[in-house]
């Protein structure tokens, strides 16, 4: 993952638990029906992962970023839209995983792409925005580029 290094402020929404959670991922299984989606809830390993699988193209959410207090469903949406970038990303690949798309080349299709597919435009932009810095508080190891992205 890779997230942008900007101080926690603004808008945090919070989701509710496991249920409001099912209905993002769900929402994300409709707009991308190549990709299979799940929620491990069940732990409290604060990740989301890209990965191919026997079923295929794969995205899973743990249940501890689901619940992480300094997460709201912005933060959600990037992670799973993040994900799923690194699926239908393209080029550059990633370069240990060459059937994923690198690290910022999925950041930047979960903006330009993912996002306001799944949530229109002007809603999109705004989760990419403040979902992002929710994030970057978070994993800081994950923040290997200081250009902002185009929000
Ligand atoms: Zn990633």
């Amino acid at each position: 993952m890779i997230w942008y290094p900007k101080k926690m402020s603004g808008q945090l929404t919070r989701i509710g638990p496991a249920a409001g959670l099912t209905s993002l991922v769900k929402r994300f299984q409709e707009a991308f029906p190549a990709i299979h989606y799940d929620l491990f809830w069940e732990t409290r390993l604060a990740n989301a992962q890209a990965f191919i699988s026997g079923l295929g193209r794969c995205v899973r959410l743990y249940g501890g970023l689901g619940r992480h207090r300094e997460i709201g469903v912005e933060g959600l949406a990037f992670a799973l839209a993040h994900e799923t970038g690194h699926h239908l990303g393209g080029p550059p690949r990633h370069p240990f995983y060459a059937s994923l798309s690198s690290e910022r080349r999925a950041s930047e299709w979960a903006l330009s792409t993912g996002l306001p597919e799944v949530f229109g435009s002007t809603v999109g932009h705004r989760y990419g925005y403040y979902g992002l810095m929710q994030l970057a508080g978070m994993w800081p190891r994950h923040v290997v580029d200081p250009e902002p992205f185009d929000v």
